[in-house]
């Protein structure tokens, strides 16, 4: 793993900047770094998925925890400082990680291989919510997810209903996985630092029909749906003789149910 020092040298030895418009922001506190590894439970032979190398800190704990790392990282300068440092100890991807249609780029899909695999990544913030929510849904060989993220969406990610933040976001992964916070970080962990804090967080998929959810695509769409109406009370989107799941009247709004009611109304389907 890489102190500031280095990092900072092995961007300037290839004429680089930190780009804040692709989330470029350095972790190079190694202890964080370890933690996160930790928490994953990486062991050798593993497949793991780092979004956004860089300059390959976290990649280098990775592999020599000894799991077979598949890095996809957009940015082609840095991708060369990656190929020089770690060469073919990671199997490196080049271009953005997402695809079309909520999939991952599918060089990406080549890499993995239908495999069994898990995300460890300090994601850029401009994925982060869109990639979690993809590998939750629609890639059930991912077995956990391990990321650091900016604290207002693992804020979100924790929401209760009548905040906010409370959103389709909380309710697709909080009725797909379990979250819990493994870290707090403040802005001085990162280099350049952000305006904002991040913490990591681990998410734990577990059976989607623990929640009797059949199709996790459809909950995510009809939730997704939902929430562009968060403020119209349930009768007026779904009509008022509808018959409602119990504890579920057509004076509420979206945003006021909790997740297991949302799941229990996603048997109805969302008027157009
Ligand atoms: N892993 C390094 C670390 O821990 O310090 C860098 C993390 S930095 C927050 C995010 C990284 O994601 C950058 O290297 C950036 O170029 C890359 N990135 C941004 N958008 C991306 C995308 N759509 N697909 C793949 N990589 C992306």
């Amino acid at each position: 793993m890489q102190t500031l020092t280095q990092i900072r040298a092995l961007l300037d030895a290839h004429g680089l900047k930190p780009r804040h418009r692709l989330g470029q922001n350095f972790l190079h506190d190694k202890n964080l770094l370890r933690r996160l590894i930790e928490a994953a439970g990486i062991t050798p032979g593993e497949l793991v998925l780092e979004v956004g190398p860089g300059t390959g800190t976290l990649t280098e704990g990775l592999v020599a925890c000894g799991a077979e790392v598949v890095a996809c990282e957009i940015d082609p300068g840095l991708a060369a400082i990656v190929r020089e440092g770690l060469g073919a100890r990671v199997q490196l991807v080049e271009g953005d990680c997402l695809g079309r249609g909520r999939r991952l780029a599918e060089a990406v899909e080549r890499a993995l291989a239908r495999r069994p695999f898990t995300l460890v990544a300090n994601l850029p913030y401009q994925v982060a919510s869109t990639l979690i929510v993809t590998l939750l849904v629609q890639y059930p060989a991912c077995h956990g997810q391990f990321v650091t993220i900016q604290r207002e969406v693992a804020d979100r990610l924790a929401a209760t209903p009548g905040t906010k933040t409370y959103g389709a976001l909380t309710v697709i992964v909080g009725a797909l996985a379990e979250v819990s916070v493994i870290a707090r970080l403040g802005p001085a962990c990162f280099w350049p630092r952000p305006t904002v804090g991040s913490a990591m967080v681990a998410i734990r998929p577990r059976s989607p029909a623990e929640h009797g959810i059949e199709s996790p695509a459809t909950m995510a769409t009809f939730v997704t749906a939902l929430f562009g109406r968060r403020r119209k009370q349930l009768g007026t989107i779904f009509g008022r003789d509808t018959r409602w799941p119990p504890g579920i009247t057509g004076d509420l709004r979206p945003d006021a149910l909790s997740i297991d009611q949302i799941v229990a109304l996603s048997c109805l389907s969302m008027p157009s």
